[in-house]
């Protein structure tokens, strides 16, 4: 039903998933609709899960899914952070690619496996409750336009911070803090927010990292500013690496964002998409800076199997 609200660039199409897919619940495959959860799952009721959203690029005869390992390595290990057992990263890996042949899409994928306490007993606590994996897929576009520039706010909502729930971990309850702020942004004609930490200090989108260029210099929050450490963020400091670009992991001042010469946000789901406007003040020339550019084209390269030197990121299934 519609609900009046201005859903901006949330385009129903990009975050629907498919019910006829097969997906895979605590050891079975069954259709989507068929994977369903007691009312009374530990997880539903306090947020108890961590997750991870994984890439799959149809690339005309086959789908290669980008850094599957290094998802599930990330799972596995804020999963044990969690005191939730996953399953292995092998076993992780097997799952996702099974389920990718199975489903036998023939355009762009996004993976969401995800550790949860399927336990159904009273009490918020991560001791002697059992736990479960599911691993489903949808098809995904784009998430944030890549091509407009997007027009971003900072966030009247502050940033989880380590001390309470670690955004590191990708933990399903922290996810209410990026609901907040993403809700906000769009409900005031934004199209993303941008966090502030407890310090003050720029931190990352709802569900993207941030990354600045200023004076030829790129500049991204370090990995103590309560950040996801994302994958995404880690490719493009390795292209820079490559690339020759300057590239620095400091803390972030909020007014830096508004004298940056380049502004862009990178995630699996956002890709590299370029800011126009934080809190209307435009970003540079307000077009997609010279570096962005070479970086959104790095990185679509990489994705699609274009560049061969990158080809270790991705596998097929
Ligand atoms: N920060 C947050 C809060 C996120 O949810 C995501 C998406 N996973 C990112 C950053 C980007 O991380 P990645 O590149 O690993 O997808």
């Amino acid at each position: 039903m519609a609900s009046g609200l201005p859903w901006g660039t949330v385009t129903k199409s990009a975050t629907q998933p498919v019910n006829n897919t097969f997906a895979y619940l605590d050891g079975g495959w069954r259709p989507l609709t068929e994977c369903t959860v007691p009312v009374n799952t530990h997880a539903l009721q306090y947020g108890t899960g961590c997750f991870e959203g994984i890439r799959g690029y149809w690339s005309g005869d086959r789908i290669n899914i980008l850094f599957l390992r290094e998802h599930f390595q990330r799972l596995a290990g804020n999963a044990a952070l969690l005191m939730m057992k996953s399953p292995t990263v092998d076993e992780m890996c097997t799952i996702a690619t099974r389920l990718v042949r199975q489903n036998e899409p023939k355009h762009n994928i996004y993976i969401r496996p995800m550790v949860y306490k399927k336990g159904l007993t009273l009490g918020p606590v991560l001791i002697d409750v059992p736990d479960g994996f599911l691993c489903y897929m949808q098809p995904l576009g784009d998430y944030l336009d890549t091509s407009k520039g997007l027009s971003v706010c900072v966030s009247s909502w502050q940033r989880l911070s380590d001390n309470s729930i670690p955004t590191r971990t990708k933990a399903t309850g922290g996810y209410l803090n990026s609901a907040l702020a993403k809700s906000e942004a769009v409900m005031n004609g934004y199209d993303e927010a941008v966090f502030l930490n407890d310090r003050g200090q720029v931190c990352e989108g709802s569900a993207e990292n941030i990354f600045l260029v200023r004076g030829g210099e790129l500049i991204t929050p370090d990995r103590t500013a309560d950040i996801l450490e994302g994958i995404t963020r880690r490719a493009i400091l390795q292209f820079a690496k490559d690339l020759g670009i300057p590239a620095v992991e400091r803390p972030v001042a909020r007014t830096e964002l508004y004298l940056a010469d380049e502004l862009f946000l990178v995630g699996t789901g956002c890709q590299v998409s370029w800011v126009r406007s934080v809190d209307k003040r435009v970003v540079g020339a307000g077009t997609r800076g010279p570096l962005t550019e070479r970086l959104q084209r790095a990185y679509e390269d990489a994705v699609y199997g274009r560049n061969p030197a990158y080809a270790s990121w991705l596998t097929p299934a």
